[in-house]
Parts: structure tokens; sequence; C-alpha cells
């Protein structure tokens, strides 16, 4: 058997699934990487950029283009260096090659960290632990300790470029030191497995543990039109119906099911017609005006970027509202700042001043927005009167829509997306430019707000990102009305 080279990454992906490690080596075309994946590697790159800084004046090992030469000068380097830590020092055993975020000198030996945009530890972390230990120790260098640094959300960031405490540490070499002796049982079986043809593994609850894995498109059967898995909540019913080769609404016997919601799928899906109860347009029409139709966006940082907040924080940066007063007068009012300077005072000014005293604000999802608003009081007194006011009067229309409206098209779905084209065909996201859902809007927001992006290019994102919060309090303003019996 011809042995490959292998990553730390290409290990825990096989030990995750060897079809994955098969498809990652041989196909990786066939991945789908998410934007939140993407988005996730992009905090850890960044936590790593700043972690370097905490561990004192360390040598990073670059030559990520050739990682022979980053081996060779890692062991020169560790071998001869006086420094007291390396970055990214490669190390290659048993055919597995592996970079370390960090590895410190100390008193009495080497302790490696390896550093997680996690909060917390999670069981793949001391996989992960145990191959790099493997391989560092195999290639001639015993270690110490062996600790993860994850991310200490309540670190309060103070402006100062200073982020000492950003992470916690947590010393695992206890629970590393067994997991290694299986390494080379891991290794073995992921040769075995880039030695043959495709490995025939059916899916099961490994596909999500501990990651999503990127080829779940590939390896999934084709659906039928409205397979059971639309069932909302669906959970140990829909894990009876599968295992008794039921895969379509459509096919799931009368009497069945017990949930409402879940005989009200079956039933829409097999008429073909949309059902509203009467009920949802008498909530609403008790509603006085004028009314406010209500959407947030916003964006999180591992690495707090602004004075005052903390690594994960939600921080809104845009709302949008539509007015509308009695007789049907509907105006548009809108904030939304791409300067790079923190956004939140002005955007909570902004929307006390937007929202006035009175009248109902029609929320989608209420407990987002009424979170956003309280963490917004708490954080400028001056204003949680009223912003505390403004969560007082908010109108969830999500449970609103959920019990009482379904149209076979929504596919067990109640996602504003979802409802939206069941009401209003003629408004769709999909026709909007660059932004169509909440990860683009961040993404959006964070080229926008980058110091090297070109005016012109900041004025297209801008304009991108109001249309898109704009289509979501639009969306809301034709929901009620269709709920109401109104024209939509
Ligand atoms: S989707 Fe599941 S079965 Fe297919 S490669 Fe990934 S983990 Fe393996």
């Amino acid at each position: 058997m011809r042995s490959r080279g292998l990553s730390k990454s290409k290990v825990m992906a096989g030990v995750q699934c060897q079809k994955r490690l098969y498809l990652e080596v041989n196909h990786p075309e066939l991945a789908e990487v998410s934007r939140s994946t993407q988005m996730r590697f992009d905090h850890g790159k960044r936590l790593g950029e700043v972690a370097r800084r905490l561990y004192g004046s360390g040598v990073l090992i670059g030559h990520d283009d050739d990682l022979a030469r980053a081996a060779a000068e890692s062991k020169a380097l560790l071998d001869q260096s006086p420094a007291d830590a390396f970055f990214e020092a490669t190390f290659s055993h048993g055919g597995v090659l592996v970079r370390a975020d960090v590895l410190q000198r100390g008193e009495p030996g080497l302790r490696l960290v390896e550093v997680k945009s996690s909060t917390k530890v999670k069981p793949q972390h001391l996989q992960d632990c145990a191959i790099q230990s493997w391989v560092i120790e195999g290639a001639g260098y015993p270690l110490e300790r062996i600790e993860l640094a994850y991310v200490d959300t309540s670190f309060v960031y103070q402006g100062d470029g200073n982020y000492a405490g950003i992470l916690r540490h947590n010393d695992l070499t206890g629970e590393v030191r067994p997991l290694m002796q299986a390494v080379p049982d891991w290794v073995d079986q992921c040769q075995q497995a880039l030695a043959g043809a495709l490995p025939n593994i059916a899916m099961g609850e490994h596909c999500r543990f501990p990651h999503n894995c990127p080829f779940i498109g590939h390896c999934s059967p084709p659906q039928p039109e409205y397979p059971i898995t639309m069932l909302h909540h669906g959970g140990k019913i829909v894990q009876e119906l599968i295992a008794e080769g039921i895969n379509d609404v459509r096919a799931i016997p009368e009497g069945r099911l017990k949930k409402q919601v879940h005989r009200r799928i079956r039933r829409v899906t097999l008429s073909g017609r949309y059902e509203l109860d009467d009920l949802a347009g008498e909530m609403l029409s008790r509603l006085p005006y004028p009314r406010y139709y209500l959407d947030f966006e916003t964006v999180q940082f591992v690495v707090p970027e602004w004075a005052g907040t903390r690594p994960y924080n939600q921080l809104p940066f845009q709302w949008s509202c539509h007015v509308e007063e009695e007789g049907g007068n509907l105006r548009h009012v809108d904030f939304l700042d791409t300067s790079g300077e923190p956004p939140m005072r002005r955007f909570a000014v902004s929307l006390v001043d937007a929202l006035g005293d009175d009248g109902p604000i029609l929320v989608y999802n209420m407990s987002f927005e009424k979170g956003r608003v309280h963490e917004l009081a708490g954080t400028f007194p001056d204003l949680a009167r009223r912003l505390h006011a403004i969560a007082g009067r908010m109108v969830d229309l999500l449970p609103i829509a959920q019990e009482h409206y379904y149209h076979p098209a929504m596919k067990g779905s109640w996602s504003i997306k979802a409802v939206l084209p069941t009401i209003a065909p003629e408004l769709n996201y999909q026709g909007l430019a660059e932004v169509q859902d909440g990860t683009m809007a961040q993404s959006a927001y964070l080229e926008a707000i980058a110091s090297n992006t070109d005016p012109g290019r900041r004025d297209k994102l801008t304009l991108a990102l109001k249309e898109y919060c704009k289509l979501d309090t639009l969306a809301m303003v034709k929901i009620a009305h269709f709920f109401e019996g109104k024209a939509p």
C-alpha cells in the first residue's frame, strides 16, 4: 500500500468519515462550503493573528506554500534559536504533517497551545490535540503541557489594541495523552481508505458531527418534492417514518401524525391549497395605527473591533422600518452606518427617533430584535427608557404565521423568505443584487467597512444592504395585509 501524506485536518476528516476523507482528497470539487463555514474560518484566522501577539516575541514560521521547507526551518529554529515561542511550527511524523498554533519553551519543557475560536472545549478538540501531540512528539519534541486556548466571551475590549484576556486556557494534557495511543490506528485507517475505492458508507449522525460534512449535498439521495424531513420539529416521528420506508409527506397514512402543525402540513400538501385561519386577521386587525414593521441586521466579531464590546456580541448596524398610517399610507425609513466607526449609538438614537412613543412594532421572530434592543438599553442608559418601551411595543408576526397559515410551497418553513413568495410572488430575494440573506448581509457590511474598500464598491454594497433590509420589512407589510384580507 502506497502511503499518502496526511494533514491533521485530513486525519480529522477520516475520523469523522472515511468517505469524507476520500472525497476531500480525490474529489474536492464536490464539496460545498457554506458562507457561515467560510465566516468561521475567517474568524479563526483573525483570532490566530491576535493570539500570536499574546505569547510574546515569538518566531512565525512562514512558507505556507512549501510545508517541507516550513518543517525544515521549524527544526532548525527549535534546535538553535533562543526564541521563547514559535508560531505555525511544522512537524512531520508517521506520514502526517501538522502546524502548531503556538509552541512555547518554558520550565521544564515545551508547551503546546492550540487556539480555537470556540467558546468552550469540545470533544473534537481533544482529537485535534492528540494528533498534533502525537506528531510533534514523534518528530522528537517531547511536550510538557498540551493546552487548548478558546474564546472568553466575558472579555470586554477597551479599544486600545490590547487583547490580553480574550483567551482562556485549559490544560488538557491528562485527557489528550491516553487519546494519543489511538492516533496510529486513525492514521492507518485513513491510509487504507485512500488506498482503495470510494468507501461505501451510509449517511447518518456522523454527517453533522463534529462538523457539517461539506459532501452532504453529494451523498444525499434525490429527495421527493415534499420530503418528510420538512415536518416542523419532526424528530422521532420523522425517524420512524423513514424506518418504515416513507419519505414523502404525501405518503404518510392519515391519522399517523399527532401534532396539529404536522397534520396541517400533510393536509395542505395533499390538497395543494393554502390554509389561513381567520384568527390571524382578527389578531392583526386589533392593532392600532401607526404600525411599524421593523427589521435589524447585525454583525459579530470573534475578536472585538469596537471598545466596550465582547467576542461574538451581536452588534446592530442597520435597521429598516415601513410605517403604515391608518388609511394605508406607507412610508419607509432606515439606518445604515458603513463608516467603520461603532454604529451602535447612532443606530439606537435613530431608532428611538423613528419609532416615536406609541404604535405597535411588528417584527418577525421577536426574540432577536428584542434581545438587541435590551442590549442597547444596557449600553446606553440615557436611551434605556425609550428602548425598553420599544421592546414592550413589539408584536411577533412569526408565531401568528406558524399557527395560522400554511401554503404547500413553504415546504415546512415559516421563514420570511419561504412565506413571501406564496403571498407576493412579484417580490423575491433572488432578484436582489449581492445581499439575499443575513449571512450575506454580514459579509457585505464587513467588506463595506474595510479600509481598503474603494468608495465605488462601498456605495454599491451600501445600496445592496439597504435594498435587502427594505425588502424584509416590506415582506412583513405584505404578510400582515394578506392575513387581514387586504390586497397584499
Ligand atoms: S455526507 Fe456523510 S456519508 Fe457522505 S462523506 Fe460526508 S460524512 Fe460521509
